[in-house]
């Protein structure tokens, strides 16, 4: 068992705060991610977790005992960071038991577990060379291999992949999920990549600025976010928004901006006529193009088309705003066409202008 729980924790440097009364449970054998741009605390949160920084306030608690004064080497994690700090004159079978040596565990049960660490790793092979002989992926997994040697209650991973080229992360990625599938043990992963969040995870937090914004699965994230961070943060390409009020019109209820007047249909029009001013929210796979007129769709020029392969991502200039509509290939119109864009009522989000908490 390893449920990890964090209480009202808060981290200072020098008067600045890093990470402000976060709570949070992690569940056992959950995989969940903190995510969110650089410098909003993420790594400081697992740095606490597993004990290399100690919590200004709050407490955290492993399968609710306390642990907030016990030393990293006491708790009952296991960590993988992003440099991944191989020691270059050992072999991979030395630097994954290494761990297992200090703690003096004898050499043929080391032996076997690194086997075993090896094989789930598919690097058995490699057991016998230097990290200088490895590619980028093989020395991943070696850290890998390292991390799971030690049978924790929890790993925390620090941005494991960031080191890796692009082809190879989207690899390891899926490697990593499985992992976590085969050591059945709770997995705390820290990322920037809102498609690792996305991807890996059974629930996702989403940090700015030392607080947690929204945490949920990733389905809620993308189909649900609580704020216009999250809905911009999650996404790629991030949703469009538009600024504007809302109006009733004819018995129903408009948005209404210099660049188009949409229809709303619920659940997407809250009924509080107090917020007028809005953002309309929609992502780029939701809207959809035509070559020629279809009502209620908002007529504007082809800015520039991308073709990603099976889609291709056009970014259309409706009365000086620039939307993204991610639509299946082909997609022929050139520069400058005339094209008309539909917004799929079901699927508009809307937040204040203000501090752009979600309107559900
Ligand atoms: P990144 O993705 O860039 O690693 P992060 O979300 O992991 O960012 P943290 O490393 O947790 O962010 O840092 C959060 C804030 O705390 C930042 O403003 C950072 O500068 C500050 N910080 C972190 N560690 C220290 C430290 N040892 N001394 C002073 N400030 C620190």
């Amino acid at each position: 068992m390893a449920e990890v729980r964090l209480e009202g924790v808060s981290k200072s440097f020098g008067g600045k705060t890093a990470v402000d009364d976060l709570t949070l449970t992690v569940e056992d054998r959950e995989f969940l991610t903190l995510v969110g741009p650089s410098g909003c605390g993420k790594s400081t949160t697992l740095r606490m977790i597993c004990g290399l920084e100690r919590a200004t306030a709050g407490n955290i608690f492993f399968d609710g005992k306390p642990v907030s004064w016990l030393p990293a080497n006491k708790r009952d994690v296991s960590m993988v960071f992003q440099s991944y700090a191989l020691y270059p004159h050992k072999t991979v079978a030395q630097n994954i038991g290494f761990a297992l040596k200090m703690m003096r565990v004898p050499k043929a049960t080391i032996a076997e577990e690194v086997r075993r660490a090896a094989r789930t790793l598919d690097i058995e092979d490699l057991l016998d060379r230097k990290p200088r002989e490895l590619s980028g992926g093989q020395r991943q997994r070696v850290a890998l291999g390292r991390a799971i040697v030690r049978d924790a209650g929890a790993y925390l991973l620090d941005e494991p992949l960031s080191n890796l080229d692009a082809q190879l992360r989207v690899l390891m990625r899926a490697e990593i999920k499985r992992l976590h599938v085969d050591v059945a043990r709770t997995f705390i992963y820290v990322t920037h990549d809102q498609v690792e969040a996305m991807t890996m995870s059974d629930r996702i937090a989403v940090m700015r600025d030392g607080v947690i914004q929204q945490c949920a699965t990733p389905e809620e994230i993308y189909e649900r976010p609580a704020n216009r961070f999250v809905a911009s943060f999650m996404g790629s390409p991030p949703m469009n928004f538009l600024t504007g009020e809302l109006a009733d019109a004819d018995g129903t209820r408009v948005f209404r901006s210099p660049a188009l007047t949409q229809t709303l249909t619920p659940p997407a029009a809250p009924l509080d006529a107090v917020e007028r001013a809005v953002v309309l929210g929609i992502r780029p796979e939701d809207l959809t193009l035509s070559t020629t007129p279809v009502q209620g769709y908002h007529p504007g020029k082809v800015f520039v088309s991308e073709p990603l392969g099976p889609d291709v991502l056009v970014t259309v200039n409706i009365e000086g705003e620039l939307l993204k509509a991610r639509v299946p290939t082909p997609f022929r119109l050139g520069h400058d066409s005339t094209v008309y864009v539909g917004l799929d009522p079901a699927r508009l989000h809307l937040f204040t202008t203000t501090d752009g908490t979600a309107l559900h």
